[in-house]
């Protein structure tokens, strides 16, 4: 399990330093979470202004 960045996010970079595993990085302007870094524990979706990271189905 890991959470997915969806098309919600503002690239506002927020999460990224707030991720504890560092799985949270930017490419062409958007933000993606590395699943295999992801431990699930919930601190992005908590500071994204836009609710864009979700838990993985
Ligand atoms: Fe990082 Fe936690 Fe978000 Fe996973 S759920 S990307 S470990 S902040
Ligand atoms: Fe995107 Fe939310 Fe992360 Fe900002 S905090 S970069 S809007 S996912």
């Amino acid at each position: 399990m890991a959470y997915i960045i969806n098309d919600d996010c503002i690239a506002c970079g927020a999460c990224e330093s707030e991720c504890p595993t560092e799985a949270i990085s930017e490419k062409d302007g958007k933000y993606i979470i590395d699943a295999e870094k992801c431990i699930d524990c919930g601190t992005c979706a908590e500071v994204c202004p836009v609710e864009a990271p979700q838990p993985e189905e």
